[in-house]
């Protein structure tokens, strides 16, 4: 039996950052991991591999495209898919080594293998020599898994997920895509630049839900006229590999062939053969562990954080999660402010949101102003001539506070850092319009939106 003070069960972004921070803050730490890389999915199959595709293909295409009106002019242009994918998995060797010399700089143990409690404060690992580990406090970590639909049969090669999509060894001809979240439109766009016919079939009226309405709706208009096809409001009750090709059933509709299927309706939490039951830790009905706000569970000395409890499914929530938790272990302060946690979809253009959306505000009957400003009156993004989109602003109409920030356009998952400072600091949106912004930068766009709130904005 092996002792230590703190066990984490996962090395994704949660998990490794709770690590590095415990051992920071002077405990023992070990960190069980099963796959042979640290990082998890959002470093070996998600956030990360899905970024450098998604920065290939942009360079693929405007060398194609746009570097013309640059007055560049170019011979043929190329793909070299096998070279992209390479260069793609250095990306992520890079950084799961670095996670693994993180640990052992902050002399972290990690043992590799499966984790199973097998009482509260203790756990097995299925590995050669059977390891047992035992700690004062154990933090699952274990993150999410792709879900299907019923009807959809995975076959890890025609018919995949998000994994799959990572390594396709050519661009299918025909992809049809299941699912206008997250991984449906990064993934969409990456093989629509490099050649796919891309169809996004989408369950909802709308795509990308949960974000702003206003935004989804500017985001589904550029996405199509770049050439992404959406079918909205279907509902897809089955697909399977049939011959050479696809099927994908939908309801009220003929079939739909194709050569490739990414099936991306959302993620699980990820709790199987963890053991919950032999210490009687239930799951609520949507299969995630129960926490308190210290991210205690119903048993003592064992924690959850990240995609295995409630809130989105983002790496970087999940890493505020990790600190705070073993923040909350060691010092007893534990805080998390969720309505300062942005989300960012990173395609071209990008959509970036922070705080509360209109229709969430419409809903509380909470009174709002709204300051909007478009890119195209930016100086910035007339010289890198990337003029579509735009920020809104909602404050709050009595105290001008800033309750919600919406990007879509040039860069808005990097812009979005300053609105998610202002709704932490508690600012008014008048904050956000007196502070002075560099020019010409694409930041002055928040500037100008903050000056709309009160109807002052200068360049529109
Ligand atoms: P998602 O929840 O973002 O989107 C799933 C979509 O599938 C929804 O629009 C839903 O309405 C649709 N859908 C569900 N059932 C359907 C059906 N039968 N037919 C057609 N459409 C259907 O999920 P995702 O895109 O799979 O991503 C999973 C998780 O990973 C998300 O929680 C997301 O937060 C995370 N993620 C984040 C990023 C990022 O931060 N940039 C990138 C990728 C993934």
């Amino acid at each position: 039996m092996k002792r230590h003070d703190l066990i984490v069960i996962g090395a994704g972004p949660g998990g490794y950052v709770a690590a590095i921070r415990a051992a920071q803050l002077g405990l023992d730490v070990a960190c069980v991991e099963k796959e042979a890389a640290l990082g998890g999915t959002c470093l070996r199959v998600g956030c990360i591999p899905s970024k450098a595709l998604l920065e290939s293909s942009e360079h693929y295409v405007v060398a194609r495209n746009r570097l013309a009106e640059h007055g560049v002019r170019v011979g043929s242009v190329e793909l070299d898919l096998a070279a992209m994918m390479k260069r793609k998995d250095k990306v992520v060797e890079g950084l799961t080594g670095g996670v693994a010399a993180l640990f052992k700089k902050r002399k972290i143990t990690r043992y590799a293998g499966q984790a199973r409690f097998t009482a509260p404060r203790r756990v097995a690992i299925d590995d050669a020599d059977k390891t047992e580990l035992e700690a004062k406090h154990i933090l699952i970590a274990t993150g999410s898994v792709p879900t299907s639909l019923p009807g959809v049969e995975l076959d890890g090669d025609r018919i995949g997920t998000s994994t799959e999509a990572l390594a396709y060894p050519e661009p299918p001809k025909r992809l049809v895509v299941i699912g206008a979240g997250y991984i449906g439109l990064e993934m969409g766009q990456v093989w629509q630049r490099l050649g796919s016919e891309v169809t996004v079939l989408e369950y909802l009226d709308r795509i990308l839900p949960g974000m702003d309405g206003e935004l989804a709706k500017e985001a589904l208009k550029l996405f199509k006229r770049q050439g992404l096809a959406f079918q909205l409001g279907c509902r897809v009750t089955g697909a399977r590999v049939h011959g050479d090709r696809c099927v994908v059933e939908r309801e009220g509709d003929e079939p739909l062939e194709c050569d490739r299927v990414l099936v991306a309706v959302g993620r699980k939490p990820n709790t199987e053969g963890l053991g919950l039951d032999e210490i009687g830790l239930t799951l609520d009905e949507r299969g995630r562990v129960p926490v308190d706000d210290r991210f205690a569970t119903a048993v003592e000395g064992v924690y959850a954080i990240g995609d295995v409890i409630r809130g989105p499914m983002l790496a970087h929530k999940a890493e505020e999660e990790g600190s705070a938790c073993v923040e909350g272990i060691v010092t007893g302060v534990c805080h998390i402010n969720y309505d300062a946690i942005p989300g960012v979809v990173y395609t071209d253009p990008e959509i970036a949101a922070v705080g509360k959306t209109q229709e969430q505000l419409e809903q509380d009957g909470v009174e709002f102003r709204k300051g909007v400003f478009h890119f195209r009156g930016n100086g910035r993004a007339r010289a890198l001539a990337q003029l579509d989109g735009f920020v809104k602003i909602l404050a709050h109409a009595r105290t001008d506070r800033v309750l919600g920030v919406h990007i879509i356009g040039p860069r808005a998952g990097d812009l979005i850092a300053e609105a998610a400072v202002a709704i932490e600091f508690g600012a008014s949106s008048e904050d956000l319009a007196r502070s002075s912004h560099a020019h010409p930068t694409l930041a002055e766009c928040l500037k100008e939106a903050a000056l709309a709130v009160d109807g002052r904005q200068i360049h529109a």
